[in-house]
């Protein structure tokens, strides 16, 4: 398999080496110069798989350039029952006959981002290990994209991982779970400042091209390829859990902020997943549900601060590609396209034919609000005895909203209500449940470097610690 840019100006590159990167050398995303497309026999076969042999059936097709017994090492190592608390590994739960909730959210982070990020960590290492390479991965975060590559990447002896938060400004779980980690590879900084601040200074040092390369600085962001590949395996998963024959459907509400979950189940549909619909669920930050019901891109100037922060987006990094398949797979026209969205402008396709293959996608929208969330939230614990968290809440909302009958429809929980106990306790007058082993979270010692909004100051630190 190639991989090419989404804007058309990269040379083709393997799997393994565009792993370690970000943006495609043009700006673009990349992307596989084709889908692999299953056969009838073969999507019969991955049925009754366990996840680790699925896993392999698909990555491999994607990561063609890594010899296959290695793979198959690195994904057994990854999916364990020690490591996301279940041997499914991303159980299903079933709510009601043709309901159904995807559970992401069982990896160290309780979120779904450790089913990527955890394969990611191990991706690297091997990669590393082979190139006799290193790699300071430099990042900013709100809360869960930081704490997920924290854990992905504890202990990983070519990795070193510096993580710059705003001060005071997570929540207590969110600031216990990545300032808790111990391990002299993971430097968490916390800076006096908001988010954006700490966003500033990723770019800063990231632009200084001198100061990146000889100090082999490098992101695990969420465009990485690598991690849309891994998040195509649930969908195949959940669609073999909630069906008993390879002629059903199957229709995906996902919770959406920058559009690399979605892309995955794209992706699945496109490799021939019998999937029906993939609904795309915002909240109030509706960039993308605009997109889908109007035509109309238009990334905002402000982003809102709302109850399921890990979607408060103004601008859905991993769009690109699906646009790409949009438009055709024309990287000149993704290029024009994004010429306006990088000069802070917009575009609309809906008086174009682009628009209409939308439906043949079979993507569709919704939006959810902070009342909606308590309300979704309160019925859905209410109905069937079940604690869903705010982002989980969200793609609910729209799922419902959207649900076909005779058609099983999966929600993906992104995260568990214990990460977002504010929310659950305003909603159901009582706490989140969180796994045993956390209980004690809040009072472990923590470790972090508390700076100013600086960076030059974060400069100096990398320097003094990046060995
Ligand atoms: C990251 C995240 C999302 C959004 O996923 P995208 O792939 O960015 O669309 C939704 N919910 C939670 C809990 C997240 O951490």
């Amino acid at each position: 398999m190639k991989y090419l840019s989404t804007r058309g100006g990269m040379p083709p590159k393997t799997f393994t080496e565009i792993l370690l990167g970000g943006l495609a050398t043009d700006g673009g995303l990349t992307i596989p110069d084709a889908y692999p497309k299953l056969s009838k026999d073969e999507l019969a076969a991955m049925r009754g798989m366990n996840y680790r042999d699925l896993a392999f059936e698909v990555i491999r097709r994607f990561a063609d350039d890594i010899p296959a017994a290695d793979l198959k090492a690195i994904v057994d190592k990854t999916y364990t029952a020690e490591i996301f608390r279940n041997d499914e590994i991303t159980p299903v739960k079933t709510l009601e006959p043709g309901l159904h909730i995807l559970g992401l959210s069982n990896g160290p982070t309780l979120a779904f981002k450790d089913v990527a990020m955890q394969l990611l960590g191990n991706l690297f290492e091997y990669v590393l290990e082979k190139e006799d390479a290193e790699i300071n991965i430099l990042g900013a975060t709100s809360g869960d994209t930081g704490s997920a590559a924290e854990y992905a990447m504890l202990g990983k002896k070519r990795v070193k991982v510096f993580m710059l938060s705003p001060l005071g400004k997570m929540s207590p779980f969110q600031t216990a779970q990545m300032f808790s980690l111990q391990e002299p590879n993971i430097f968490n900084i916390a800076v006096k400042g908001v988010f954006d601040d700490c966003q500033d200074i990723v770019k800063a040092v990231s632009n200084d091209l001198e100061f990146k390369a000889k100090h082999k600085i490098g992101a695990v962001n969420s465009i990485n390829w690598a991690r849309v590949t891994a998040q195509v395996v649930y969908y195949f998963k959940a669609y073999f859990a909630v069906t008993g024959s390879n002629e059903e459907k199957v229709s995906f509400s996902v919770p959406s902020g920058n559009f690399g979950n979605v892309c995955a189940g794209h992706i699945a549909k496109q490799m021939g997943l019998p999937i029906h619909k993939l609904i795309v669920a915002t909240n109030e930050n509706d960039v993308l549900d605009e997109f889908f019901r109007t035509g109309a891109y238009r990334p905002r100037p402000e982003t809102q601060h709302t109850s399921s922060p890990s979607m408060d987006i103004s601008k859905a990094s991993n769009f690109e590609r699906f646009v790409y398949d949009l438009v055709g797979r024309d990287p000149a026209v993704v290029k024009e396209l994004w010429q306006k969205v990088d000069g802070g402008g917009s575009f609309d396709l809906s008086a174009t034919p682009h628009f209409t293959h939308i439906q043949d996608f079979g993507f569709t929208s919704g939006e959810s609000s902070h009342a909606d969330r308590l309300e979704t939230i309160r019925n859905i614990y209410q109905k069937y005895g079940v604690m869903i968290d705010t982002h989980t809440a969200d793609g609910v909302k729209v799922g419902l909203e959207h649900r076909e009958a005779g058609i099983p429809l999966v929600c993906l929980e992104t995260a568990l209500a214990a990460k977002f106990d504010e929310t659950i306790h305003e909603a159901l007058g009582r706490h989140a449940e969180r796994p045993a082993e956390l209980a004690d979270l809040e009072k472990r010692p923590q470790r972090y470097e508390v700076m100013d909004s600086s960076v030059e100051a974060v400069k100096r630190f990398i320097v003094a610690h990046c060995g």
